[in-house]
């Protein structure tokens, strides 16, 4: 756990995907990979991407950002409840995006798993997703979008919306059309929730390098370039749902190079 002012953030793994690097990054340089990162690769040139979540408590309120990769492998709900805390006692869950490894614990037989929750969601992205003879008949928007739809305890939201006078939500495109990210503010402390602005610590470094699941991969790199500059300027603690476990750090620069810098 670490505090951001008054705000408490707490990293959580739900699971962890794998794949061969060059099929998440097509455009990557395996060498690179090889040379300068070799403890993110295995022996078959596979990486992990973890599948993260962020608690957050901001003025009383218990809010979860993205719901990870789901039953049955995933540990989401069995870390809450390390933390002490029951699914009912979710005030808001908000969504980055709504790909099946954010959203996997949303719905739990057909019903919202955080029963008390609002789920917030940008409109874009719901837009995107729900748009007739693209994706409104995937299995996973079926399964965990669509019910909450009907419950009614979905929340659309806009680009800047708060959350609380601390959280702020961010518009940052391009992995998906709607695709958002968490501005935390207190006290003068600053910290971020990353979402899919980056998938690898390796992209501090490789800011163009864009992975296979960006829905739009050239805006994903310019609003990578603009939110990790961002991000190394003003100092922000970062939590980065797809970085080794705890994914919590800060982006520095020494010379020309921008590294990740794990705490
Ligand atoms: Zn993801």
């Amino acid at each position: 756990m670490v505090n951001i002012g008054e705000i408490k953030l707490f990293p959580l793994t739900d699971n962890y995907g794998s794949g061969h690097v060059l099929d998440i990054f097509p455009d990557s340089d395996l060498n690179i990979w090889r040379s300068k990162f070799p403890d993110l690769l295995d022996n078959e040139n596979h990486i992990k991407p973890r599948f993260g979540a962020t608690f957050l408590h901001s003025q009383g309120k218990n809010i979860l950002v993205d719901t990870g990769g789901g039953p049955p492998a995933g540990k989401l709900l069995k870390n809450l409840e390390d933390l002490g805390i029951n699914q009912d006692e979710i005030d808001l869950v908000v969504l980055t995006h709504l790909h099946p490894d954010h959203v996997g614990w949303n719905v739990l037989y057909d019903k919202p798993t955080f029963q008390s929750a609002k789920y917030i969601v940008s409109s874009t992205d719901l837009k995107y997703w729900k748009q007739e003879n693209n994706s409104s008949n995937l299995p996973h928007i079926l399964k965990q979008v669509d019910p909450l739809i009907y419950s009614g305890v979905i929340e659309v939201i806009e680009d800047k919306h708060r959350i609380t006078s601390e959280l702020t939500v961010l518009s940052t495109p391009g992995h998906t059309p709607g695709h958002i990210s968490l501005e935390l503010n207190s006290k003068g402390k600053k910290g971020f929730v990353l979402g899919d602005v980056a998938h690898s610590p390796i992209q501090a470094s490789y800011t163009d390098w864009s992975p296979s699941f960006d829905v739009d991969p050239d805006l994903a790199r310019i609003t990578r370039h603009e939110i990790l500059n961002k991000l190394e300027k003003e100092g922000h603690l970062v939590s980065a749902g797809h970085f080794p476990e705890p994914g919590l750090g800060f982006f520095k620069r020494e010379a020309k190079n921008r590294y990740w810098q794990q705490v």
